[in-house]
């Protein structure tokens, strides 16, 4: 099963995407490390890569996407892959499927998280960190794991938070490159959405972000 997952910051999507991987057997690809490993291995892409990213420049599709299909070549994704982070606007989607066409690559499934923005930024803002454990699930909006005031719920432990969380502008940055449904990451998935309305091949599932981590991965294999 080859599947692409699209969800906003805050869709606990990168967990859900774990948890596939765990179930399935197949490789979880964000595209971050696919930078990261070309990059630390000096292949050519990672060499071309490296030189925009020391300027400050955003990479472009053209060093990208020779990359992803590389990784996507590799003989753990034989059986099945998740490539999630990556595209992340409708130009990207639409070079990203040809891509995938000429190297005879199927997509099977494309995934999207719903989620209002508003609930997003506030799941990302509500985030707090146990003194005690990283593992103890705090959130001040997610009922669920609500704190025990400003105590942990598990252990009673103090809670801090993470500095990048409670950056509202860069949240904003970010959700508004995923929410634009004109040209950006929305645009991508429904790009994809199109696709497989007229492909019996691919399958488009959507599941409601708002649920709780298990009955989001329940929906999901339900559909899958
Ligand atoms: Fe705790």
């Amino acid at each position: 099963m080859n599947s692409l997952f699209f969800g906003p910051n805050g869709s606990g999507k990168g967990t859900q995407g774990s948890i596939l991987k765990g179930k399935y057997k197949i490789p979880h690809i964000e595209s971050g490390a696919i930078f990261r490993d070309n990059i630390s291995k000096n292949t050519d892409l990672g060499k071309q890569a490296k030189s925009y990213i020391d300027k400050g420049d955003l990479v472009p599709d053209e060093i990208t996407i020779p990359m992803i299909l590389d990784r996507l070549k590799s003989d753990d994704c034989k059986d099945g892959w998740l490539l999630d982070g990556f595209p992340r606007n409708k130009n990207q989607a639409i070079k990203l499927n040809e891509a995938l066409n000429e190297a005879g690559i199927s997509l099977d499934v494309v995934v999207e998280i719903l989620l209002d923005r508003e609930i997003a930024k506030n799941r990302i803002m509500g985030r707090r960190l146990c003194v005690n454990d990283n593992n103890h699930p705090n959130n001040i909006f997610i009922d669920p794991i609500k704190p025990d005031g400003d105590k942990c719920r598990v252990c009673g432990g103090g809670l801090t938070t993470r500095a990048d969380d409670q950056d509202e502008d860069a949240i904003n940055k970010r959700h508004g490159i995923y929410y634009d449904s004109e040209t950006g990451t929305l645009a991508a998935a429904y790009y994809f959405r199109d696709i497989a309305e007229n492909n019996t091949e691919m399958k488009y599932i959507t599941l409601d972000g708002k649920a709780s981590v298990k009955e989001v991965t329940d929906e999901l294999v339900s559909k899958l």
